[in-house]
Formats: structure tokens, sequence, C-alpha cells
């Protein structure tokens, strides 16, 4: 089958008979729910671009398993190149957008496991790998949408998953049956999980050897029985329905990705759909796998709408005539170079990449620690210019409906107007879409999206060899000879000294 098309994307959703709330309503057809467009919109992008000539290349690959076309959403990373592609169409996609597009997770769900089956199958003679190649044909040749499924509850933060409680806080493995696993428990902060045809199911942190039953990858269509979907609330979130277009920031594809708990309340799993199954001295590994690719994407994801970002409050400054202003244009420089750093992180991790034992690509671990590191700061540092620059007008402005009033309009406007002949209603445009844009629940995905700021910095200070540092500035200071010859005190010695 060749790449879906929106239509395509949309008519195939609404075949599926999924269990979902928003809120506390259960909701028939997700699809046709205002809360639930933008964010399919934001898809349907991604599926529009890989029909386009201009960007097919980036948003589609070749199959190394079928040679098929197929989108790169799902494709295995093949070199370093490949990993570079990966986010420059993250940050085309974020420029395009301004927002999330949801597909990243579940992709580096799907490079994880057909790394570390791999690995698995070599040391236990296992089959876990043909069944996820299988699998994978499957989504590739159906261009399916993947939701990645990593976040347990976690209960009590203090203690582990077989110390909880209540066991369900992490998902586990209730019941084993001769063709297949029966799992429970729960998924948070499932990126896409709405809008996906299919949920990959990883643990979502490393096991000790007692804890078999929750070392479980499996692959769970969207409408298996016993799931149950409830989207997320997002700040501003009654604007979806509230009539008002310019009050949402971004009406066509809203202003984060569209976020959803999954509950597994006992869901059958054939083995067929099982990657791995009581192993867990590989679960470890297998996290990290995924934490590194998906810290990496965000200096695409986060630069391109960093981009539609500048983009609006430079705007605004053209609109408020102060562009000219050094302490404004300074200001934006100063967006810019945050955004870059971390874009420049991205593509540096992928260019230095390396080769896992399944023959696929990893990007360098240390840069793409740093790269979601500078993005736990710098997203917040370019908000924080954003709302600088554009003024106090972002959190004060009338709700749309007051500029159109027959009774306050004319004045509601007349005081919103910067220049004689300017359309009022588009400075208020950029204004939502940098108030919405740089919003709580933005925010705090720029924070904890593919793991929490300390989870880098452990990784930082295991990768940052300090003993191997310390040996650098003990060798820099107390070596006594190089190849010039220079003396402690700097002179040249050209030959011997006696
Ligand atoms: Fe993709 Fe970025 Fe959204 Fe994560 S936050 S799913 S990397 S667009
Ligand atoms: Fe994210």
């Amino acid at each position: 089958m060749p790449i879906k098309t929106p239509q395509e994307y949309v008519e195939s959703l609404r075949a599926l008979k999924i269990n979902a709330y928003i809120g506390a309503e259960k909701v028939e057809s997700p699809v046709d729910h205002p809360a639930i467009g933008p964010h399919i919109n934001t898809v349907c992008k991604i599926y529009e671009l890989a029909h386009n000539p201009e960007h097919e290349g980036l948003i589609t690959t070749t199959s190394h398993l079928t040679g098929h076309k197929i989108s790169r959403f799902t494709h295995i990373f093949q070199s370093t190149d490949d990993l570079m592609c990966k986010i420059k169409m993250l940050r085309l996609l974020g420029q395009t957008t301004g927002t999330c597009f949801q597909r990243c997770v579940g992709l580096d769900a799907m490079n994880a496991t057909y790394a570390i089956s791999y690995e698995i199958d070599a040391a236990r003679g296992t089959d876990y790998h043909q069944r996820f190649k299988n699998y994978l044909i499957g989504i590739q040749d159906n261009d399916l949408m993947v939701a990645g499924a990593m976040t347990d509850p976690k209960g009590n933060r203090g203690k582990g998953p077989s110390q909880q409680d209540d066991p369900d806080q992490f998902v586990r493995v209730v019941e084993r049956r001769a063709d297949g696993v029966v799992i429970r428990g729960a998924k948070l902060h499932n990126t896409g999980g709405i809008n996906s045809h299919e949920i990959l199911v990883l643990p979502g942190t490393g096991l000790k050897p007692e804890e078999a039953d929750f070392a479980i990858a499996c692959a769970v269509p969207v409408d298996a029985n016993g799931v149950t979907l409830i989207f997320g609330r997002q700040t501003n979130d009654d604007r979806k329905t509230q009539g008002s277009n310019v009050d949402m920031g971004n009406p066509r594809f809203g202003v984060v990705g569209g976020e959803v708990m999954i509950i597994f309340d006992d869901v059958f799993v054939p083995y067929e759909r099982v990657f791995l199954n009581g192993e867990t001295e590989y679960v470890g590994q297998m996290v990290t796998y995924f934490a590194t690719w998906h810290r990496a994407n965000y200096g695409g994801c986060k630069g391109g709408n960093a981009d539609v970002l500048i983009g609006a409050t430079a705007k605004i400054a053209q609109i408020h005539g102060v562009e000219r202003n050094t302490i404004v244009k300074d200001k934006v420089i100063e967006m810019i170079h945050l955004s870059e750093t971390c874009y420049a992180g991205a593509i540096g991790a992928s260019a230095a990449g390396y080769t896992l034992p399944c023959g696929s690509y990893m990007v360098d671990p240390m840069m793409a620690n740093t790269v979601k590191q500078n993005i736990t700061r710098n997203i917040y540092s370019i908000g924080r210019l954003a709302h600088d620059i554009a003024g106090g007008f972002l959190a004060t402005m009338p709700e749309e409906a007051a500029f159109d009033s027959p009774e306050i309009g004319k004045l509601v406007r007349k005081y919103h107007l910067c220049n004689e002949g300017d359309d009022v209603m588009e400075r208020v445009r950029y204004g939502r879409y940098i108030e919405n844009a740089t919003s709580t629940t933005t925010l705090v995905e720029a924070m904890h999206g593919a793991g929490s700021p300390q989870a880098q910095r452990i990784v930082m200070l295991g990768l940052g060899d300090l003993k191997g540092k310390i040996a650098m500035a003990e060798e820099v200071l107390n070596g006594d000879s190089d190849a010039l010859g220079l003396s402690i005190r700097g002179q040249v010695v050209t030959g011997k000294t006696d």
C-alpha cells in the first residue's frame, strides 16, 4: 500500500472503534471532536508533505526490509545520514505546524524494539527480532501511526515496581497463556495516542531480576479490548470549543501534541506482538536506546517551533514599530542563538552516530543528552524573550468576541491599533499565538518530554569521564616535556639544556 494521503489517514482513524474519553465524557468519534481536530490536522500535514515533491525526499525513504517506499516515521535508521535527515525532517515539520507533530515517540520506540530484540535473540536464541520485523513491515506497508507508550504512573517514586502497594503502578503481565499474555496497568503522557493506529508498549525504567512480570514490550491496536484512552487537559483548551479561532493561538495545529492516558485493563496480546517478555537485564538498555534517540529529536522539533515563535515575535516588533531598536534586535538575536544551539547539537549528535549490533544507527549519547538539557532551559528562555519583546498585552487582551462586539468592539479595536491602516486582528492573532505557544503545557513538555532534566544530568556525568579529564588536567599542568620541548616558564628550549 502506498503512503497514506491525509484523507486516508483520517478515514482509517474513523474506522477504529476506540474507547476514548475527553474529560469525563465518552466520545464516539474523536476524529470529529474539536479538542482532537488540531492534533489530527498536524499529523495530516506529515501525510500531506509526504506527497509534496519538494519534501517527499525528507518525509519518505526506502525500507531496508522490503525496498518499499515508506514514511520516515516508520523507518529504522540505517546511517548517520538517516539520523540527520530525521532531525531535518523534525525541524521542517516544527516550522510548518508550529507545534508537536506526535509521530516521533512511536518512531524511536520502534527503533529501540528493533535494536534490543536483535540483542536478546543473539544471546538467548529467542525469535523476538523476526517477530518485530514482521510487525514492522505491516506498519511500514500500511503507513500506520504508532504511539510509543513508555511512562508508567510509578506510584511512590521512592520504590521500584515490585515494592509498590499497588503493583499495577507499572504495566505488567498478569496472566500467561499458551498463545499470548494478558497485561494490566497504565501509561501516562502518550503523545498522539488518541489519533494513532497502534500502541507500542515499552518498559519505562530498568528492572531487577525479580521484576520479570514488568519486563514486557508489545504492540496493542489502539482499539483492542480493554484499552481505554483518556485525553489530557491542556492550557486554554476550553478555547477550542468556545468558537474563537483567534484565541486558540494556533487554531489549525494546536499548541502542543495531544497527550493521552492509556489504561490497559487486562488486555490480551498474542505472542506475535510480544517483543520482550521477562528479560529484565535488557530493559535498561532498551529504555536508554529510546531516550537517547528521542533526546536528540528536540533540537529538531523545538528548533522548528522556535523558528515560528521567533517569527511571530519579530512580526509583533514590526507592528509595534520597534523592529529597528538595537535592544530589540539583540534580544531576537539571542532567541536565534538559543534555538540554533539546540539544532546544532541535534545535527552533531546524528553526524557522530555509530552502529548498533543490529546494524541500525544510534546518535552520540553525550550530545543527545546535552541537546535535551539545553531544551529544558532554552525553550523557557526563548519564551521569556518573546514575552519581553511582545509586551504585556499578551496576558491582558480581551477575547476575540470583544473585538466584534456591536457595543464595545469599535473602542476595543481603536485601543489595540498601532498604526492607521493596520489590521488590528493581525496583532491580536500573533499575540495569541505567542501566548499559547509559551503556555504551561508547552513549556512543561519541553522540560519533561524524553525524560526530566536530572535524567540527562545522570547520563552526562556517567559519560563525562571525569577521571580522564583529571588526567588531562594533570598532564597539562604537571607534564614535563612536549614536542617542542617547552620549558615550565614558557620558553622554547631548542636543545639540551646542559
Ligand atoms: Fe516529536 Fe518533538 Fe513532539 Fe516529541 S515533542 S513527539 S520529538 S515533535
Ligand atoms: Fe515530546
